[in-house]
């Protein structure tokens, strides 16, 4: 996949500040997988540090963020920082007052799955 390659160089000189050559491996190593092949044959990169695997490299980049101490998704609003996605929309529900989750027991409404959590079993 070409289009994802290009994404993983553009990231590493950003981290990096060196140039393309020198980034490619200093990608290799930061990311620090294997490539193994699975029972179908499907090429599919495992990551180092933990049982994950992919068939995307792409996919690999973005797991292995969570591995590392960057946090690229920023709150728009206090400028918190998040390693993923899905914890900058859980936080940013704290600021839009969005409240998705509710409990199922009294139909109070949460913005965080571990506040509802929290809230049903001291509560109920
Ligand atoms: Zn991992
Ligand atoms: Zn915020
Ligand atoms: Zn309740």
């Amino acid at each position: 996949m070409p289009s994802g390659v290009i994404n993983l160089q553009r990231q590493c000189r950003i981290d990096s500040q060196v140039s393309l050559t020198e980034t490619a491996t200093v990608c290799e190593e930061e990311y620090n997988f294997s490539v193994k092949l699975n029972q179908h044959g499907l090429k599919m990169y495992c990551c180092a540090n933990c049982n994950y695997s992919t068939p995307y490299k792409s996919s690999l980049k973005t797991h292995a963020v969570t591995h590392r101490n960057v946090r690229p998704f920023e709150c728009s609003v206090c400028h918190k920082q998040f390693k993923l996605r899905e914890g900058l929309k859980s936080h940013f529900r704290l600021h839009s007052g969005e409240k998705p989750y509710k409990c199922k027991i009294c139909g109070e409404t949460f913005a965080q799955h571990a506040a509802m959590k929290y809230h049903f079993n001291k509560s109920h």
